[in-house]
C-alpha cells in the first residue's frame, strides 16, 4: 500500500506550482521595474539636448537671426546638440540589441597592431585638438594576430582611446600598448589625466553613469560607451580591467586570444 495519500500528494504538487509562479512573478515584477527605471533614464537622457537645441532655434525664431554672428553660433550649437541626440540613439540602439542578445558575432582573424593604427588615425585629429600625444608602443617581433569580431574590437579601442583623449587635461598623454605573451593578446590602454575616484569605479560600466555629467557632455559623450565596451568583450569571453588614481590617470586593459598560425 502506498504511505501518501492522494490529498497529500495533491497538495504538495500546488505547493511546488505556487512557488514556481512566485518566483516567475517576481522575475516579470524586476524586468517592469527594470524596464520603467530604464525608460525613465532614457527620456531623462533624451530632454538635455532636445531642449537645447529647441532652445537655439526659438531664439534665433525670436529675432537673433538678424544678427549674423549670432545666428552662425546658434546653428553650429543647435547643430551640435542634435549630433549628440543622433549618437545618442545610435549608442541606445546598440546597447539595446546587445543586452536583448540578438547581436551576432562576426569572427575573423586580424592583426591587432593594424586595427589600434586604424583607430588612432581616426581620433588623431581630436587628439590634436585638445593637444594630447598618442603613443602606441609594440615589440615588433611579436605575433599581434587575433580571431575576434574586428569591427566590434575596433568599437572597443574606439571607445577607450577616445575617453583617454576626453577626460585627460590639454597637453596630456594617451599611451597604448600592446602585449603579446603565450595565448593571449593584452591591449593596455593608459592616459595621465583626470582619474576616476575609487566609488566610482565600479559603476562607470552602467549605462549612464558619468562621473562628471556637464564634462562628458560638453566633450559628446553619451554615457553608453563603457557598457558597450563591456557587451562587447562579453561576448568575446573577456573581461576589461580598470585602475586609476584621481588627478594621475587611469589605465583600462583587455585580452583577446592569440591567433596561432599553424605549423605543418
Ligand atoms: P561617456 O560617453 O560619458 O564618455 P563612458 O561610458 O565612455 O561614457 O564613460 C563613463 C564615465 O566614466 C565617463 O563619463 C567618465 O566620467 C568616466 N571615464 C571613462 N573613461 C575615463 C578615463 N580614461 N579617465 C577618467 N574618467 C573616465
Amino acid at each position: 500500500k502506498s504511505s501518501i495519500s492522494p490529498l497529500r500528494k495533491i497538495n504538495s504538487t500546488i505547493n511546488s506550482y505556487a512557488i514556481a509562479k512566485n518566483k516567475e512573478i517576481e522575475t516579470l515584477q524586476r524586468n517592469a521595474a527594470f524596464r520603467r527605471e530604464f525608460i525613465a533614464d532614457i527620456s531623462h537622457e533624451l530632454k538635455t539636448p532636445i531642449f537645447a537645441a529647441q532652445g537655439y532655434v526659438h531664439t534665433l525664431l525670436d529675432g537673433a537671426v538678424e544678427d549674423v554672428k549670432v545666428r552662425d553660433k546658434f546653428l553650429k550649437r543647435a547643430a551640435k546638440s542634435l549630433n549628440a541626440l543622433d549618437k545618442l540613439v545610435q549608442d541606445l540602439l546598440t546597447l539595446n540589441q546587445m543586452e536583448s542578445g540578438v547581436v551576432k558575432f562576426h569572427f575573423e582573424v586580424f592583426n591587432m597592431v593594424e586595427l589600434i593604427e586604424e583607430v588612432i588615425e581616426e581620433l588623431e585629429h581630436k587628439a590634436e585638438k585638445r593637444h594630447i600625444n598618442i603613443r602606441f608602443t609594440y615589440n615588433s617581433d611579436k605575433k599581434f594576430m587575433t580571431n575576434a569580431d574586428k569591427d566590434k574590437i575596433y568599437r572597443v579601442c574606439q571607445n577607450l582611446i577616445s575617453n583617454a583623449i576626453k577626460y585627460n587635461h590639454e597637453g596630456g598623454e594617451a599611451h597604448i600598448s600592446l602585449n603579446s605573451s603565450k595565448n593571449a593578446l593584452t591591449v593596455d590602454i593608459k592616459d595621465n589625466g583626470l582619474g576616476i575616484p575609487a566609488e566610482d569605479i565600479k559603476r562607470i560600466f552602467e549605462r549612464f553613469y558619468r562621473v562628471d555629467k556637464s564634462r562628458s557632455r560638453e566633450m559628446g559623450g553619451t554615457g553608453l560607451g563603457l557598457a558597450i565596451v563591456k557587451h562587447i568583450l562579453e561576448g568575446h569571453k573577456s573581461k576589461i580591467s580598470v585602475s586609476s588614481t584621481v588627478g594621475k590617470g587611469s589605465l583600462f586593459s583587455f585580452s583577446l586570444p592569440l591567433h596561432k598560425v599553424k605549423k605543418d
